[in-house]
């Protein structure tokens, strides 16, 4: 039984989550110092070891010499060792709160350490790839790389700062793959309403959660292009703005009030196959995309319409885009029988989803 059934009555209870406060724009992260303080004086900051360098005099000068700082650099993977490890660390540092900056990885492993120790957690994502930054779930790997779970945390980040200069000068790519996990919201939102599915924290939607997700997908198809051609200019503009701020808010709390279905089903089945390791998940979610529009049996005039979009944007569409040039049988049903696994996300959908279909449908994006 979901927490949504313990109400008294026939109606669901509903709910959303958020994340304490969301702050967006050129040079953002210069509030770094003056959003720790609010928690204590003693801050420690977790710096994804990709961007390392190219940040760490920002933050030493954002926080100026008013606040004590300690700055240790993330080991590249969102493990329990490595949580456990920078625990012990901050712990030691008595600190009042933790900051993460980087990638999803290096933010999820913060948020993790932070509610772990019980403290407030500031997140700076550095790229829009995804909508992981604002949500109250770290996804955990082994030590080997594959996946191991999704931690649900006590509380959604209190802080988020997206700095749009650092985000817009990182490779286009990553703002193309957030635009494919943003597109994905919308559509397993409708799908979770139509079936009845509650979000990922047990309960249904309130009506502002599907509210955001339909201005999620209404940003991206308008401003996409745009963002990306910015992007690629290495320039901060109007569209980059708006689609950062679907990529990683807007998508983030539709995503996490709203309820996820096949995209991110199909995703989760894509990810067994090594060969998709080097794509990005917002790609191999363009590809889950597609997939659930076929099981949805949708218009091909409505299928067209999403397709194009991220050709436009340029994300894959084909299988052979992430990694796979020849889909057998036997590596289509591998990814099918982790999608369809009992009481996974593919069941929100409001069709039975069965592996056979999942084939299907991948075989026709091959
Ligand atoms: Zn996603």
């Amino acid at each position: 039984m979901s927490v949504g059934e313990t109400a008294l009555g026939h109606l669901p209870l509903r709910a959303v989550r958020f994340p304490g406060k969301y702050i967006q724009g050129p040079g953002a992260i210069r509030l770094l110092g003056a959003e720790a303080k609010r928690f204590g004086s003693r801050a420690f900051c977790i710096l994804d070891r990709g961007i390392a360098e190219a940040l760490r005099q920002k933050i030493q000068s954002a926080f100026g010499n008013q606040s004590e700082l300690s700055i240790v650099t993330h080991g590249g993977n969102c493990t329990m060792t490595e949580i456990a490890s920078l625990e012990g660390h901050a712990s030691k540092y008595r600190s009042d709160c933790i900051i993460g900056l980087g990638g999803g990885k290096a933010l999820d492993t913060s948020k993790a350490v932070a509610n772990g120790l019980n403290l407030p957690c500031m997140v700076v994502p550095t790229i829009a790839a995804s909508d992981a930054p604002c949500s109250a779930l770290a996804i955990i790997y082994n030590e080997d790389g594959s996946l191991d779970r999704a931690m649900h945390l006590a509380r959604n980040p209190d802080v988020v700062i997206a700095d749009t200069n650092i985000i817009s000068a990182a490779p286009a790519r990553f703002m193309a793959a957030g635009i494919g996990d943003g597109l994905a919201t919308c559509i397993e939102a409708n799908a979770c309403r139509a079936s009845g599915a509650d979000n990922t924290f047990g309960f249904q939607g309130l009506e502002l959660a599907f509210a955001i997700a339909r201005l999620c997908e209404d940003t991206l198809f308008e401003f996409g292009a745009r963002a990306m051609a910015e992007c690629r200019e290495g320039a901060c503009g109007v569209a980059t703005e708006r689609v950062v701020e679907a990529n990683i808010l807007l998508s983030g709390l539709g995503f996490e009030s709203c309820g996820v279905a096949a995209a991110h089903g199909i995703q989760d089945g894509l990810c067994e196959l090594e060969e998709t390791h080097s794509s990005l998940h917002g790609e191999k979610v363009a590809i889950g995309i597609l997939g659930e529009l076929l099981l949805q049996e949708v218009e091909s005039r409505t299928f067209n319409k999403y397709k194009s979009f991220m050709e436009k944007i340029g994300l894959p569409t084909t299988l052979r885009q992430i990694g796979i040039p020849s889909a057998t049988h036997d590596k289509l049903h591998q990814v099918a029988l982790r999608a369809c696994r009992d009481g996974d996300i593919i069941h929100n959908e409001p069709m039975p989803v069965t592996p056979d279909m999942v084939v299907r449908v991948l075989r026709e994006l091959a």
